[in-house]
């Protein structure tokens, strides 16, 4: 759904073009993840986004020519506005109050049909989101939840934050008027495939009633973190694209999903560190899940065949035998 734009001075930054959906209506979709001091919490076992943030903290100068780089390649029409700091936009730490004004006063925003900003759920506050909720008709703060089971997200990511803070988020932007995004992660570590599926079916069964869009991440597994190592030492396989596209398409065939939309752009599809299964495959089936991203359609998923989904059946049915450690 992506393509990637080199950034090299300071002040530009990554600005990815693609698609998503409002309504269940494709648009063209733009993703800003701006230089900030990056994400103060940094505990979590697979990220390390926050090596992506600025090496000095970037001054409020700084940080409104990165988004007014991002502007200017702005493609032309309606977009879809997503602004992600690896890290929390709402976090005063990275970018104060004044200045979170300020960004969001630079966007062209009689041609956004709608803006998303990242942030923790914690600092989704009345008066962190009052700004973007009054001029935006259509506004969402997306929330990395990952997942809805506390002991999950605890022992196997670190997030440092539960479904009931998630859940108080989401009371505190419906009051403003504004919507959730929920980001769902497929296979963080210590969760055999099997597991990892019903866990992402689990708590998207308990998010119907918080959310319009989940989006599926594919684990990827990034250097400098504790994942890392494990993936090393043989102890972790990323997710088989196969267990992702089961998870989509049980939930879109699911009466219940009928007005929430299931997304996921899988990243570093069919290398060894990213979601994949047996290479043959791998475009074609990423080809698929980023298609039915857009068109919300199961026709999309439910052609894809290959011979390696026989040893992922096998997976499903065997991995509990192995306490998790990967068999193919
Ligand atoms: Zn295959």
């Amino acid at each position: 759904m992506v393509t990637k734009h080199k950034y090299g001075s300071a002040n530009r930054v990554y600005l990815g073009i693609g698609w998503d959906i409002i309504d269940f209506k494709p648009i063209r979709a733009v993703t800003i993840i701006l230089r900030t001091s990056g994400c103060h919490w940094r505990r979590c076992k697979i990220c390390n986004y926050y090596l992506d943030g600025a090496s000095r903290p970037p001054s409020d100068e700084d940080l409104i020519s990165q988004i007014d780089d991002a502007i200017s390649r702005f493609p032309e029409g309606e977009l879809m506005v997503k602004i992600f700091t690896s890290g929390s936009f709402f976090d005063t730490r990275e970018i104060t109050e004044d200045l979170q004004k300020k960004l969001i006063e630079r966007l062209p925003i009689d041609r956004i049909r709608k803006l998303i900003i990242e942030s923790r759920p914690e600092f989704v506050t009345p008066s962190s989101i009052k700004y973007p909720s009054e001029i935006f008709d259509n506004f969402e703060v997306a929330i990395g939840l990952e997942t809805t089971s506390d002991a999950i997200r605890r022992n196997s990511i670190d997030k440092g934050f539960n479904f009931e803070e998630f859940k108080h988020a989401v009371k505190v932007a419906a009051e403003a008027g504004a919507g959730i995004r929920t980001y769902l992660l497929l296979k963080p570590p210590y969760l055999t495939e099997k597991e990892a599926i019903d866990d992402m079916l689990k708590s998207a069964e308990e998010l119907i009633p918080y959310t319009k869009t989940i989006s599926l991440n594919l684990t990827t597994v990034r250097e400098h973190t504790p994942l890392y190592d494990l993936w090393k030492k043989g102890y972790y396989r990323p997710p088989w694209l196969w267990s992702a596209v089961e998870v989509m398409k049980q939930i879109r065939a699911d009466r219940r999903f009928d007005d929430i939309a299931i997304i996921s752009d899988p990243i570093a599809a069919g290398k060894p560190w990213g979601p994949h299964n047996c290479r043959k495959c791998d475009n074609i089936v990423k080809d698929a899940i980023r298609h039915f991203s857009i068109t919300q359609d199961l026709k999309d998923l439910s052609r894809l065949d290959c011979s390696c989904k026989r040893l992922w059946e096998k997976v499903l049915e065997l991995e509990k035998f192995t306490h998790g450690v990967p068999l193919a």
